[in-house]
């Protein structure tokens, strides 16, 4: 990604004069499965829907700044009031305001990585100091007496459950005593929470724990990643912030209109997650096997697969970059190279896809592995 020219640095605010802009590394692909999409088509009722809700819009007037017809969807859905409901720009936006109305200079943020990047991004443009307690560098649990003993003295705590990219869940236990232990705010992000065995969501935990956030959005089970939109459900009192920080009319109409078809047949999505569910053993099940008998190269970690409640898997291959750019340039195939990140070398992230997607990976890896070995 470009750097800032030397008069933009000397322009912009000092923090920023460094800064890394995310990098989704997007490549125009036949089978895109990098950024942990849902790669099915929307059911065809949920897409007429949304076709005829979208041209009944109008365009010449202001969106309605809270969403609140979307807000009471959502309530209703999960069982809260339209009060406990922001509705933002995609989760990211809900993370920024996060991150803008609770850190700032003199803030720290307890990120516990491996995790999403754009956490401590969000923090690094709010002037938010990170302290990072890592999660275990096999299991990937977190490491909760450090955890705990962080979340003491920290302004906020960010927890991924399922986590992104290691598939693991945060339980409601750990979730409840790092609400006990912070004195500030918790953010559970349940990004991927449709996509976990039923009753994992600590939603459950928030009539207790006033400094709860949970996060969601409609970008991964609910088909929607272009569409833009995520929401916090939180005490009245935290929603006040969210919604005294946002900008107006960040949710436009047609967003709204296609998030409040999602809400209403959210049922209809509910064979497409138990497919993705399935697919994803069997792609758990066929790595395994594939990944089986190859050796670690010297100096490598040995090849793994992680289980996942989420849509995706987190596996680790000999030459895992290459591999990654090969998949790419000889079968156009998309997968997310983590192998330089910290805590997750020779590691990548493939989205599950339908099940057609899915074999062309088996394919295709089981052959880059087989030359790799030679
Ligand atoms: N949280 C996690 C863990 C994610 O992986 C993502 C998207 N990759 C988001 C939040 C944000 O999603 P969106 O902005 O599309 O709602």
């Amino acid at each position: 990604m470009a750097q800032l020219s030397d008069r933009m640095r000397a322009l912009v605010q000092p923090h920023l004069a460094s800064i890394e802009p995310y990098d989704p590394a997007f490549t125009p692909t036949r089978i895109n499965l990098s950024a942990n999409e849902n790669t099915y088509p929307l059911p065809p009722t949920v897409r007429t829907a949304i076709d005829d809700a979208l041209s009944a819009t109008p365009l010449n007037r202001y969106p309605d700044p809270m969403s609140n017809r979307l807000r009471d969807l959502i309530a209703a859905r999960g069982g809260h009031s339209r009060q406990q409901i922001c509705v933002g720009n995609g989760g990211d936006e809900l993370l920024f305001n996060f991150l803008m109305a609770f850190g700032g200079p003199g803030r720290t943020l307890l990120n516990c990585p491996p995790a999403f990047s754009e956490y401590e991004f969000f923090a690094s443009v709010n002037q938010t100091q990170v302290e990072r307690v890592w999660r275990d560098s096999v299991t990937f649990e977190l490491d909760m007496p450090r955890t705990l003993e962080a979340a003491s003295h920290a302004n906020m705590v960010i927890l991924t459950s399922p986590n992104n990219p290691t598939g693991n869940l945060v339980s409601a236990q750990e979730v409840e005593q790092v609400c006990e232990a912070c004195p500030g705010m918790v953010m559970v992000d349940e990004a991927y929470i449709e996509f976990a065995d039923l009753g994992s969501s600590v939603e459950a935990l928030l009539p207790n724990h006033p400094n709860l956030v949970v996060l969601h959005t409609l970008s991964k089970a609910f088909g929607e990643a272009g569409v833009r939109c995520g929401y916090v459900v939180a005490a009245h009192d935290v929603i006040d912030v969210f919604a005294a920080v946002r900008q107006i009319y960040s949710v436009n109409v047609l967003t709204q209109a296609a998030a409040e078809v999602a809400m209403r047949l959210d049922v209809m999505f509910e064979p497409i997650v138990q497919q993705i569910r399935s697919e994803r053993e069997r792609m758990f099940a066929a790595l395994q096997t594939l990944i089986e008998g190859l050796g670690a190269a010297s100096g490598e970690l040995a090849p793994a697969v992680w289980p996942s409640q989420g849509n995706f898997l987190l596996l680790r291959v000999p030459g895992a970059a290459d591999v990654r750019t090969r998949l790419r340039d000889e079968y156009s195939i998309l997968a997310r190279d983590f192998s330089a990140a910290p805590g997750l070398a020779g590691c990548l992230r493939i989205t599950v896809g339908t099940p057609q997607e899915n074999d062309e990976v088996l394919r295709a890896l089981s052959q880059l592995l087989k030359e790799e070995r030679s």
